[in-house]
């Protein structure tokens, strides 16, 4: 593939445009059937071509001998002239008049036959003419059927419309959308974010307020959030609520097989938005585009870093007035290069966050619009019930629940339906009949358990909402769900102290009651680990290693640690974290075993519940919690051998 990659239009290119256009004449119809028409047509002419030759320039009458009848004629004086060619002898018999008659035979190995023809005085010679035939057959017909496979293979890639000498326009969905159909009333439970971008708003509808005054717009704002918060949603609003069109491509729509496609399409795109300011170009998963180069560990990717350098003159090739506004959605803001946050790019981010209980609620009453609900349904306790979930959890939520009303007869979804749609959605499906033997189910449910009463001894951990040992999914065995009470921004010492414990509950239940350990804790213990590692490393929450952190410090504002790899504190230090971590998790193995010692009996009942039933929740778990918290007898404020549990 040729490399030569500069913005300006290709030689080449022009060339084989005006061929096109010479064979096509200069205003075929329609450019994707042109170009269909165009490969197709050479390839039809060679055959002609071939076939005529064939016809026309050998094969006139030839008349076939066997080769001892042809030399019985050259001995016979009846042959005028021959013409030896690889394999086989034409000639010519002789003959008075014009039409001389023509013969072929098939060439066998005769060293005496020059002698033969030199004493009977026949005219003979090699073969020189119709050389390029030889060469339309054996070249140009093969380059021909390349070149059709080639273009075929181009269109099934690029999904049909530009063909093999317009690989560079940008086949953008140019969803040079003059009605995206959304606006800011669609969009719920992020609302920090829409008031940001209310400026933007502004500014497309009334330019000329902004431009008098002299204030400069951001050119570029990056969407930053977890999947499924909203940022593509937000982005048509955005243009919807404007009323300006909305040209958007993905990230992946830019890297192409063939190095300088991408960026093609980049010049495209933004000539195209040119002409049609005001209007938003948007960028969806820009980190597909603009990871950070020199960040691929297989060495570079040129097409790529072509593409993301064309984006940057792009960007920097137009005023900040000019009534264009790119936005951007990136979830890993973390490995984008840090020329793209730069000033004067992509300088303005919008943080989209989780929504929270009364966000969820919004977002649920958006998607229920078009769902018939019980009457008396309480969307907040719904909302309640999804902590972590993201708008699109939410959207999909509403359409399972909807789904399984359908699929039960009923006339309107209920809390019912709601409450299986997000077992289904947090647990994978129900996987009823999956055979678990006694012994596994035991285990099973003192793990459960074990995590339970952890959870409902410890002074800060969240409510207990749900303990299952029905297996869903392919992974999990059982769960133990705890409900927060409120959304959480910032964690304590000892909030993330009694987290450590819940977790390590399950595992250490199994060592107490079986005197034996499973491998069901893996889990458990890779988030305990998480949690240690992150207290001592980033968190400063370490007497011995005081408030310093252990993380290298980020190149972009979102890069993580880990990208870069090396590490910047001595072995010696590495040992004190490995020991840190390790006594975090020692105190609460011991903390935990106590707990769960002088609870034995909870422990026993609330699994012998499990097994029996394989759920426990609602009234019957809060007088189950009640109990365990009422018998205690101050486990919280007794403190164990680590640290004193100060109930707030
Ligand atoms: P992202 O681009 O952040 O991955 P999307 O914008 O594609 O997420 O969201 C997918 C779908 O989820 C949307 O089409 C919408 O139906 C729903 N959704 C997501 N966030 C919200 C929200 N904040 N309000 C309403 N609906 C939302
Ligand atoms: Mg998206
Ligand atoms: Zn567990």
């Amino acid at each position: 593939m040729a490399r030569n990659q500069t913005p300006q239009p290709n030689p080449l290119k022009d060339i084989m445009n005006r061929l096109k256009q010479r064979v096509e004449g200069a205003d075929g119809p329609d450019p994707s059937k042109r170009k269909m028409h165009f490969s197709l047509w050479y390839f039809l002419l060679a055959m002609l071509m071939i076939s005529w030759l064939q016809g026309h320039l050998f094969e006139q009458q030839l008349e076939k001998l066997p080769y001892s009848q042809f030399k019985q004629m050259v001995r016979d004086h009846q042959v005028e002239s021959v013409v030896l060619e690889p394999d086989r002898i034409r000639g010519e018999f002789k003959q008075e008049g014009k039409d001389k008659r023509a013969f072929v035979t098939v060439r066998v190995e005769d060293p005496d036959l020059v002698r033969t023809l030199d004493e009977k005085e026949v005219k003979y010679t090699g073969l020189q003419e119709n050389k390029w035939v030889v060469l339309v057959l054996s070249w140009l017909m093969p380059m021909a059927l390349l070149i059709l496979f080639w273009s075929f293979l181009i269109r099934r890639m690029g999904g049909g419309a530009q063909g093999v000498l317009s690989v560079g326009k940008a086949r953008v969905k140019i969803y040079a959308e003059r009605e995206v159909g959304v606006g800011f009333d669609d969009v719920a439970g992020i609302d920090e974010a829409k008031a940001e971008l209310q400026e933007i708003v502004e500014f497309l509808k009334f330019p000329e307020k902004f431009q008098k005054l002299g204030g400069k717009i951001p050119k570029g704002v990056l969407l930053v959030g977890a999947p499924g918060t909203g940022k593509t949603l937000l982005a048509k609003a955005v243009a919807g609520e404007a009323g300006v069109p909305f040209f958007s491509m993905s990230g992946s729509d830019f890297v192409e097989m063939f190095v300088g496609v991408g960026a093609a399409r980049v010049r495209d795109l933004f000539g195209q938005a040119k002409q049609n300011a005001p209007c938003i170009i948007f960028l969806d998963e820009l980190d597909a585009l603009g990871k950070a180069r020199g960040l691929n560990p297989m060495g570079g990717h040129d097409e790529r870093e072509q593409t993301l350098n064309q984006l940057l003159v792009e960007m920097d090739g137009f005023e900040a007035n000019s009534g264009v506004i790119i936005m951007a959605a990136t979830n890993r803001p973390e490995i984008l290069d840090p020329a793209l946050l730069r000033a004067g790019r992509f300088d303005r981010h919008v943080a989209i966050d989780r929504p929270d209980i009364r966000g969820r609620e919004a977002i649920l009453k958006i998607h229920s619009r078009s769902v018939k609900l019980v009457a008396d349904l309480d969307l907040q306790k719904i909302a309640a019930m999804t902590p972590g979930f993201v708008g699109a959890d939410l959207a999909n939520l509403v359409n399972e629940a909807a789904l399984l009303a359908a699929r039960r007869g009923r006339e309107d979804v209920g809390l019912s339906e709601f409450q299986e749609a997000i077992d289904r959605i947090i647990g994978g499906l129900e996987k009823k009949n999956r055979a678990i033997n006694p012994k596994e189910k035991r285990i099973v449910a003192y793990h459960e358990a074990g995590h339970a009463l952890v959870a409902m001894s410890v002074a800060n951990a969240d409510p207990v909402n749900k303990i299952t040992i029905i297996p869903r999914g392919i992974a999990a065995l059982g769960y133990t769900q705890q409900l927060p009470t409120e959304d959480r921004y910032l964690m304590t010492r000892e909030e993330l102290l009694d987290r450590l414990q819940v977790l390590l509950g399950g595992r250490v239940a199994e060592e107490i009651v079986f005197e034996d350990s499973s491998t069901g804790a893996q889990n458990d213990l890779q988030r305990a680990t998480d949690i240690a590692r992150s207290m001592v490393m980033e968190y400063g929450m370490s007497s011995r290693l005081g408030l310093l952190t252990y993380t290298r410090e980020p190149r972009s504002p979102y890069l993580q640690t880990g990208a870069t790899g090396a590490r910047e504190f001595s072995e010696q230090t590495q040992q004190q974290i490995d020991e840190e971590m390790g006594e975090l998790i020692g105190q609460a193995h011991q903390r935990v075993r106590f707990i769960l010692l002088e609870k034995r009996e909870h422990l026993n009942r609330l699994a012998e519940i499990l097994l029996e039933r394989e759920v426990l929740d609602g009234e019957e778990l809060k007088a189950f919690t009640a109990a365990v918290r009422a018998d205690a007898g101050g486990v919280g404020g007794s403190g164990g051998p680590m640290h004193q549990h100060k109930d707030i």
